[in-house]
């Protein structure tokens, strides 16, 4: 037996937001392996499919990377169809392309079904755009989170050159991304706001102003969460404080 191995994306959380092609594949696959963040809903598409969790949520035991690999590549000696399903898009800081290089070195065909990345379930939820005509041309998906073994990476730079930044794996770094920004030259005042489980009922939207980002991280639980930096969402920003100082006046 030489199976496929399919990389596929399963959206940032509701299981709606899966691609008709990532549900098929659910529906088919002999043996899925999926990250901690993939919704039950979604694996229980996987009707008649072995079902393994491999990992990952920051600072928790999760399976190494070099054993996954070995993983998929058994799995496709043994099945048709192996899905590997990893959070939002498998593309963006999902450590896809150490699973595709492992599985072509090993002669396994492998596919990559894209999903719905945080970013856009996160931008659906605010209800603002990334971009904006005349104002807003250009996007830095960056994270700041250096893993075990990696050497430093200059991350802020980048971020500060765009006019809109999305941070991935931002709940716990405020304070390096407020010092990191800040250091790059962006004003403490430039709008930003963490969002934590984007697409699901539990999610939560902390508006700040970058001077403000650890304050506003306190906010947030134990979700997966990412920020978004700059001027279109100032409007949201605005609101927020308006809300605040009428509740102060109030009190
Ligand atoms: N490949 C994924 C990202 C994996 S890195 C994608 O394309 O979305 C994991 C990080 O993604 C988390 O630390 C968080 O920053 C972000 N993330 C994933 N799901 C999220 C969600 N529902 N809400 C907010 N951020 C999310």
């Amino acid at each position: 037996m030489s199976g496929t191995v399919y990389l596929v994306g399963a959206g940032p959380g509701a299981a709606d937001l899966l691609t008709l092609r990532a549900a098929r594949l659910l529906e088919q696959a002999d043996i899925v392996f999926h990250d901690a963040l993939v919704h039950p809903d979604a694996l229980a598409l996987a009707r008649n499919a072995v079902r393994v969790a491999v990992g990952k949520r920051c600072g928790r035991l999760s399976t190494a990377q070099r054993f996954i690999n070995k993983q998929l590549i058994d799995a496709a000696a043994r099945h048709r169809t192996v899905v590997r399903l990893k959070g939002g898009d498998p593309m963006l800081f999902g450590r896809a392309q150490e699973e595709i290089d492992a599985l072509c070195a090993a002669g396994v065909a492998v596919e990559v079904v894209p999903g719905v990345s945080a970013a856009f379930g996160a931008s659906a939820d605010l209800a603002q755009s990334l971009t904006e005509r005349g104002s807003s041309r250009s996007v830095a998906f960056v994270t700041p989170r250096v893993g075990e073994g990696e050497t430093q990476h200059d991350w802020a730079r980048p971020a500060a050159a765009a006019d809109t930044v999305v941070l991935y794996m931002a709940g716990k770094q405020a304070q390096t991304i407020r010092d990191g920004l800040l250091h790059a030259g962006l004003p403490a005042s430039r709008p930003a706001v963490f969002v934590e489980n984007a697409s699901l009922p539990a999610r939560r939207l902390v508006p700040a102003r970058l001077g403000e980002l650890v304050e506003a991280a306190a906010l947030l639980g134990d979700g997966p969460a990412l920020l978004v930096v700059g001027d279109v969402y100032e409007s949201i920003v605005a609101a927020a404080e308006r809300d605040t100082a009428a509740l102060r006046r109030t009190a």
